[in-house]
């Protein structure tokens, strides 16, 4: 999908258009889904791709919706990012680029994995919605 830079500041809010088209990242605690429990898909809120599920969000304490893997690995890219003075792996919505977080190697269970999600890259669709 390739949209201009006019057409994602015309689709996003300001704080999504931060995000996700130029790497921002929201304060803790402070998303829509950081806390949130509910069942459901969470989907790109740049295009709408399936990107995480509830089955596989937990509690890290960070402050940001934590996902121990993508629902579908085709969906979410992984890139080096050294910016900030640190070494970390952005992660990337692959259908639209956009960005969605980073991903750690800290995380429960089998997958060992703890991808950090912005809650404004996101958008939860309840079952049965
Ligand atoms: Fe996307």
């Amino acid at each position: 999908m390739e949209r201009t830079d006019d057409e994602w500041r015309a689709i996003l809010t300001p704080e999504q258009y931060t995000v996700l088209r130029q790497q921002g990242t929201e304060a803790p605690f402070t998303g829509a889904y950081w806390d949130d429990h509910a069942p459901g898909m969470y989907h790109c809120a740049g295009c709408g791709t399936p990107l995480f599920s509830s089955d596989d969000k937990f509690d890290s304490g960070t402050g940001w919706p934590s996902f121990t893997r993508p629902v579908e690995d085709d969906n979410v890219g992984a890139r080096e990012d050294s910016s900030h003075g640190m070494r970390r792996i952005e992660v990337v919505c692959k259908a639209c680029g956009g960005h969605l977080g980073h991903v750690f190697p800290d995380g429960p269970g089998p997958s060992g994995m703890r991808y950090c999600i912005n809650s404004c890259s996101l958008t939860r669709e309840e079952v049965g919605a």
